[in-house]
């Protein structure tokens, strides 16, 4: 739900904003999103921004962020979070009114002062979140997914869920590559006559 005001601004808010507090009650109206986008109304520019909805979202995220032991900062903008693998970079996007989520990886050791010299890349299956917290949730169950993967295998994820299928599928594919490969890898080895005392070291 968000609230405009009946007036030609034609600017909506959600609902919290300190804007929208001001417009007068008896012009106050109570619209779906919809409604508006429909009127070409355009979106507030403090609530919908990186900063209007971490305000709203405040004491939700910190707690989440305490729970977790993840780490976040607001540079310019742009929000770095330290999770369990790597970091992830919070990228406001004004068209679709939500957050473009990128993943850097292979950045454990990397502090938040570093945080924007890790190179990231777009993660695809994420969603445009429109929420800071939900795009916290999303990088937990990311994480979470990972984690299973590094101590076991594949067939210790979730499968649940759609999404969670997708991901269980995609990596026991991996995992048959990877399998595959390390035959050939030996048989390779064989081949060439390297000595097997290479496995006994490693
Ligand atoms: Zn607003």
């Amino acid at each position: 739900m968000i609230i405009s005001a009946k007036s030609e601004s034609r600017v909506y808010h959600m609902p919290g904003c300190r804007y929208a507090e001001m417009i007068k009650e008896e012009n106050v109206m109570y619209k779906k999103v919809k409604w508006a986008i429909k009127r070409k109304y355009r979106p507030c520019a403090w609530c919908f921004s990186t900063e209007g909805i971490l305000h709203r979202e405040k004491a939700a995220v910190e707690q989440y962020l305490k729970n977790t032991g993840y780490e976040m900062e607001n540079r310019d903008h742009v929000l770095y979070i330290r999770g369990q693998a790597g970091f992830w970079k919070l990228v406001y996007n004004e068209e679709s009114t939500g957050f473009t989520l990128f993943h850097g990886n292979r950045a454990e050791k990397v502090t938040v002062e570093e945080a924007e010299a890790v190179g990231y890349h777009r993660q695809g299956d994420a969603p445009i979140h429109t929420s800071v917290l939900e795009t916290c949730r999303y990088i937990a169950k990311h994480d979470e997914a990972k984690k299973i993967l590094s101590m076991g295998s594949y067939r210790d994820l979730p499968r649940s869920t759609q999404k969670q299928r997708e991901y269980y599928n995609s990596a026991r594919k991996k995992d048959r590559i990877r399998g595959i490969r390390r035959v050939e890898d030996l048989f390779r080895q064989l081949e060439e006559g390297s000595s097997m005392k290479r496995y006994s070291v490693c």
